[in-house]
């Protein structure tokens, strides 16, 4: 019923030209941005993150990618022709196509921009759209079926599922046309392997362990405040937040000192979210007893502080690279820091983990940073800047290697993604042409033809081309002179 309904909804809607559809969609905008407090609110109590996060990361966010979204979709999305280099008598337009009923899975950490950042491309690209939010967070969703509700879409185009994962995996063994998920490695694995049943496409946007380098050349108190709020900020449950600190050996012991002074200005009821789910807070205790039996050094946190939060924490010391901190998402406020001599001890020491999100380079010599950023194994490196910042720029695809994922939210790519490539093509010179010299019957005249054609793509030079296309065209003569032409 469920996809019966979307699918019944989106030709409807598919029929539309982008404009349209953003003119439909453009009374979402407003209400998120008239009742910005009150949605604020409803995170923060739905997930538990501060308000200034709530308003920043989900609602800040939502609206200036939906802006972003709303003025550029119809340039995007539009036709492109494509010349042919083969075939010069024929002209190609590659046109892009909504999948159909599209499902999009969603986690808990940001649970409002999360999903909201791929419902919004997915309908504007002329998709239907089924959400199963996290049932860790069911009131965030519900703001993104209220303002859609303010919408005058046909009934159907957007449904919202509550439920845990089982509901999840049901909906996409009803086989819906693309699933794009958010969450976890281990989840992403059992989408994927459903979606391969059917087969569906799939987005996988997942995990991270993220690092960010530290040069002797950086301004280390600049870059001890980004790591601190990097590490921390929504209680570190966040994909992108800064798991890993490569710090260079020559100031190590000094930017650790500075870490540590910036960690213990954190104010854990006024700054720090609880643990919004909580079988996190395993997680958690694993980690750290992990930490603890190879020895490794604690200088700040390491113990909880309350049942919802874990205090910031920072583990380091010898043995640090085969821990459970450094190797695994903790998704806390927990970083692991090690040191390296060279830039080339870092990259490696950064490309060894199986993910890549974000990272980060903080230097005052850019050539460098950029030099390194291009050898880091990440869907994005900021020189100076936390990655996770970057999630809000709408302009930016966003998505990982490795096991963080494959596919892209946000920017061009994002909202391309929602639609499926369909070439149409025809002659330049009206509704026939002659027959074509490769359909039947072959011949060894035929063979000539196709030899000459063929090597005159692959000649050295223009006299080497003209030649052979020369030789090419005495073969079509002989060709055509013998066989019928229709
Ligand atoms: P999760 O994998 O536990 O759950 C994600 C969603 O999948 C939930 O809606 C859940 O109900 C659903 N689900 C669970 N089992 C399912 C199944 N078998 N079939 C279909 N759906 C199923 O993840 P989470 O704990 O909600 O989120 C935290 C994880 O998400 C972290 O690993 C984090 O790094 C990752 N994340 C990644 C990004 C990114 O952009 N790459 C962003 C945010 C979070």
């Amino acid at each position: 019923m469920t996809w019966s309904k979307a699918r019944a909804a989106q030709v409807h809607w598919a029929a539309l030209t982008v404009p349209e559809r953003v003119d439909r969609l453009r009374p979402a905008l407003r209400m998120l941005a008239d009742r910005i407090d009150e949605f604020a609110d409803t995170v923060h109590r739905d997930n538990g993150k501060p308000r200034v996060e709530a308003l920043a990361h989900d609602l800040g966010n939502s609206l200036t990618h939906m802006r972003w979204l709303f003025d550029s979709a119809a340039d995007l999305l539009g036709p492109t022709p494509v010349p042919l280099s083969v075939l010069p008598n024929r002209r190609a337009t590659v046109h892009r196509v909504p999948w159909g009923a599209v499902l999009i899975i969603g986690p808990w950490n940001v649970p409002l921009f999360i999903p909201l950042s791929e419902v919004m491309p997915a309908l504007v690209a002329g998709n239907a759209v089924v959400l199963k939010p996290s049932e860790v967070t069911p009131a965030s969703a519900r703001i993104i079926e209220e303002i859609l509700g303010a919408c005058d879409l046909p009934e159907g185009l957007f449904q919202l599922i509550q439920g845990d994962g089982s509901v999840g995996a049901r909906l996409i063994a009803e086989g819906p046309d693309k699933v794009m998920f958010t969450g976890s490695v281990a989840t992403g694995r059992k989408v994927m392997a459903a979606c391969a049943a059917h087969p569906i496409p799939c987005t996988l946007e997942l995990g991270g362990i993220d690092a960010m380098v530290v040069c002797e050349d950086a301004d280390l108190e600049y870059a001890a405040s980004a790591a601190a709020w990097g590490a921390t900020f929504n209680g570190g449950q966040v994909c992108a937040s800064v798991e890993r600190l490569l710090v260079h050996s020559s100031i190590r012991d000094v930017f650790l000192e500075r870490l540590v002074d910036q960690l213990e200005r954190i104010d854990p009821t006024r700054d720090l979210g609880p643990i919004t789910f909580a079988g996190q807070r395993a997680v958690y205790e694993a980690h750290l007893a992990d930490a603890r039996e190879r020895g490794l050094e604690v200088p700040i946190g390491g113990q909880f502080l309350d049942d919802s939060r874990l205090a910031p924490t920072l583990v380091a010391g010898e043995g640090v690279l085969d821990s459970s901190v450094w190797n695994e998402e903790t998704f806390g406020p927990v970083v692991a820091m090690t040191a390296f001599d060279t830039d080339d001890d870092a990259v490696r020491l950064h490309n060894t983990v199986s993910c890549g999100l974000t990272a980060s380079v903080f230097t005052t010599d850019l050539g460098r940073g950029r030099r390194m950023a291009r050898r880091l194994r990440a869907g994005l490196v900021s020189l100076n800047d936390i990655g996770a910042t970057l999630y809000g720029q709408p302009e930016l695809p966003w998505g990982g290697v490795g096991t963080s994922g494959f596919g892209r939210s946000h920017g061009a790519n994002g909202l391309v993604d929602c639609t499926w490539p369909q070439v149409i093509e025809e002659s330049r010179l009206g509704a026939m042409e002659p027959k074509r010299p490769w359909w039947y019957p072959y011949s060894a005249d035929q063979e000539d033809l196709l030899r000459e054609f063929a090597l005159a793509h692959a000649a050295d030079g223009k006299r080497q081309t003209v030649k052979r296309l020369a030789s090419a065209g005495r073969a079509a003569a002989t060709l055509f002179t013998r066989t019928p032409r229709r």
